[in-house]
């Protein structure tokens, strides 16, 4: 039971940095800890929605609905490399 909690909150807070991670906002370190999660863990890999990743950026950015080709270019490229190191 603890370690399932600790774990689920490891995830909680991988998800909540996600969209930071995914925008390049992190220091180095912060990325490396985001990336290794995913690559470890299948569930925060699968609850990880791309195309609402997508959005969200875009919001951020343009606060438009149309995705700037390169802003879901490095999103789909940051999503396919966690997804390869999972293996
Ligand atoms: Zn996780």
């Amino acid at each position: 039971m603890n370690d399932r909690q600790m774990s689920n909150d490891e995830c909680w807070q991988t998800l909540q940095r996600v969209y930071e991670f995914l925008d390049n906002e992190l220091d180095e370190a912060s990325d490396d800890a985001i990336r290794a999660h995913l690559a470890a863990c299948e569930e925060c890999l699968d609850s990880f929605d791309a195309e609402l990743a997508v959005k969200t950026l875009v919001s951020r950015h343009c606060g438009g609905d149309v995705a700037p080709q390169h802003l879901r270019a490095r999103v789909m490229m940051q999503i396919t490399v966690a997804r390869r190191q999972l293996g």
